[in-house]
């Protein structure tokens, strides 16, 4: 079962958390048990779990990988957003996650994010739940 949700981004580079995007669409499918595939379709963002707990984690992340991509650090890319194309790639296009009990199955500090690495935009995130049975 495929859904496509719609994400507007606010800043060039941001974490948006969508946990609970992703949860209200598994519960909505009904399925109990399976797998959920979260998959970005740009090329210039990308997705992840880390900790949403700690709100100074996404702003590291962010930091460390603008130090390592820096914007306008003199790309071949004429487009003016190699960096975002980099950032993107490092971080990857989809994550996977594990239903049971009609819930993802996630560690207590763990959280999905949409990483947005040149907004701000509308963006969207496929969604497909598969179930075991
Ligand atoms: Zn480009």
């Amino acid at each position: 079962m495929l859904f496509n949700h719609s994400v507007k981004t606010g800043r060039r580079n941001e974490f948006v958390d969508v946990t609970f995007v992703v949860a209200d669409r598994i519960k909505e499918s009904k399925v109990k048990s399976g797998i959920c595939v979260v998959y970005v379709p740009h090329t210039t963002a990308g997705i992840t779990i880390n900790e949403n707990a700690d709100p100074s984690v996404k702003a590291d992340i962010l930091s460390q990988l603008e130090k390592l991509v820096p914007y306008g650090a003199g790309y071949s890319h004429m487009e003016g957003n190699a960096d975002s194309h980099i950032k993107a790639s490092i971080i990857g296009h989809s994550v996977h996650l594990i239903i049971e009990e009609g819930s993802p199955v996630l560690g207590t500090w763990q959280g999905i994010f949409f990483c947005e690495f040149d907004g701000p935009r509308s963006r969207r995130l496929y969604i497909e739940i598969i179930p075991d049975r």
